[in-house]
């Protein structure tokens, strides 16, 4: 049994005095599956991303722990090695680097190093269990995928790295109702055979219904201002967030779209994060 605990978690943008989040308290159990459910802009993607060590973002406060270890003092690849991982909203293309190569290397990073036969049936038998097409498996990483093969092959690493936590950021977006009701019943048997913990982050219920969760949270304005049952979800359907939102929450919004920094990168460099359409 392990447990993931996020402690009154603070983190906003270097040179920006806002908070994006503002005191996030999460306990997820090994098994367990929570929703977080927010409007546009309340900090959802942000809170993936502070919890996987993306560097652009600057923790203020609060503490994150697996077991005990404290996530926040990780660099993003021993977080992963510590049993965290995330599927990314929109998932990074890595040319040059295929599937296989990069499954490998992050076995062998884990204690896990697999030969080169076993690992092929292992990703060809997991592909096939969420109706992955073994054409794409001799790809470099998410090149030439269309969004809803990139959320396929962020599951399918997934169920070959078998983490103890996985942050799953608007996987629904770009999947047909076939894709997302494969990809979701590969997850929930992740949780039920192997004891994942999942921390997954929608807009809409349509995935909390291929994906039923144990608990679901809203987050408005980087607070969780609510948590319940599946009702929840249900609710949220019919009345929308106008609840949980407010003008302020959008002025904010705003404040920070303004105050964006510019990054300088140096060539070739690419951010592992980046959004992937922003350079097009
Ligand atoms: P969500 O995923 O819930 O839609 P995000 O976490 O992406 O929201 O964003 C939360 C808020 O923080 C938004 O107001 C967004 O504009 C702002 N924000 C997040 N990351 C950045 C960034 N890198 N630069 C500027 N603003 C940002
Ligand atoms: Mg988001």
């Amino acid at each position: 049994m392990s447990t993931l605990e996020i402690r009154n978690l603070r983190a906003g943008l270097p040179g920006s005095d806002h908070d994006i989040l503002r005191g996030i308290d999460l306990t997820i159990r090994s098994g367990e599956v929570h929703a977080v459910m927010g409007p546009n802009g309340s900090g959802k993607s942000t809170l993936s991303h502070v919890l996987m060590g993306k560097p652009e973002y600057e923790v203020r406060g609060g503490t994150v722990t697996l077991d005990g270890v404290d996530l926040l003092a990780l660099p993003t690849h021993e977080r992963a090695q510590a049993g965290l991982f995330l599927a990314m909203q929109y998932p990074t293309e890595i040319p040059g680097v295929r599937l296989d190569e990069l499954l490998g290397e992050a076995l062998v990073a884990a204690g896990r190093a697999a030969s080169p036969a076993d690992l092929t049936d292992t990703i060809a038998g997991q592909a096939e269990r969420i109706g992955f097409d073994d054409r794409f498996l001799d790809r470099f990483v998410n090149v030439d995928l269309s969004g809803g093969e990139k959320k396929r092959n962020e599951t399918l690493q997934l169920s070959v790295l078998r983490p103890r936590f996985a942050i799953l950021d608007e996987l629904d977006s770009g999947l047909d109702v076939d894709a997302l009701r494969a990809v979701s019943r590969r997850i929930e048997a992740e949780t039920n055979e192997a004891g994942l913990g999942v921390l997954a982050i929608t807009h809409y219920k349509r995935l909390l219904e291929e994906l039923r969760p144990d608990v679901v949270h809203v987050l408005s304005r980087g607070r969780i201002v609510a948590t319940g049952g599946p009702d929840l979800a249900e609710e949220l359907e019919r009345t929308g967030y106008a609840a949980y939102a407010d003008e302020e929450a959008e002025a904010q919004r705003k404040a920070d779209e303004a105050a964006k920094p510019t990054i300088e990168r140096p060539e070739g460099f690419d951010d592992p994060f980046g959004d992937p359409l922003a350079d097009l």
